[in-house]
């Protein structure tokens, strides 16, 4: 029942109907790549909530002072892992939270949207019960969340 062959380009489409006026709202440039040759049987509830939820991420905590604002959706088939990189210029997460980013209820930027503080802890256990890793990197020039999920896991 988990897994069905999963088809990126309408996860994609699906993600940005249920995200139109987040995306609407700053005015992003929001670019998806979907790059995954063969078809892959998986887990769609999990992986579309870690996607959904690094997105929704991306476009919330955009800076308002930047000239522009862009959000970066690449989707592939590295070696042997499936990987997702979501790349944002937005407002960044201080070094001094760097530890705490997937811990439950932490939110480090309250005022600039709603939220609960779940998403990125839920995006850690699903990749952790899909044998992958998650990395990222954030600072005042932006974040970007990658994440690999080993195809054997996967296919
Ligand atoms: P929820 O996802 O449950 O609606 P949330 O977005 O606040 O709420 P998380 O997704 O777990 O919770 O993120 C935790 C906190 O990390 C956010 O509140 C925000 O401060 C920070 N954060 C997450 N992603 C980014 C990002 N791309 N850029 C800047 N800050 C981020
Ligand atoms: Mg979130």
């Amino acid at each position: 029942k988990e897994r069905e062959v999963i088809n990126f380009d309408e996860i994609i489409g699906d993600i940005k109907t249920r995200l139109y006026w987040l995306i609407k709202q700053n005015n992003c440039d929001f670019n998806t790549f979907v790059n995954v040759p063969v078809s892959i049987k998986t887990d769609k509830t999990r992986l579309t909530q870690i996607i959904e939820n690094l997105i929704s991420n991306a476009l919330k905590y955009y800076d308002s002072t930047k000239a522009f604002s862009f959000v970066k959706c690449d989707i592939f088939i590295d070696k042997n892992d499936f990987t997702i990189i979501i790349e944002d210029n937005g407002i960044g997460i201080s070094k001094k939270f760097h530890n705490e980013v997937f811990e439950m209820f932490k939110r480090f930027h309250p005022h600039l949207s709603e939220g609960s503080g779940l998403g990125l802890a839920l995006v850690k256990k699903h990749v952790e019960f899909l044998k992958g890793t998650i990395n990222f990197v954030s600072s005042s020039h932006g974040s970007t969340f990658k994440i690999t999920l080993p195809l054997s896991t996967l296919i």
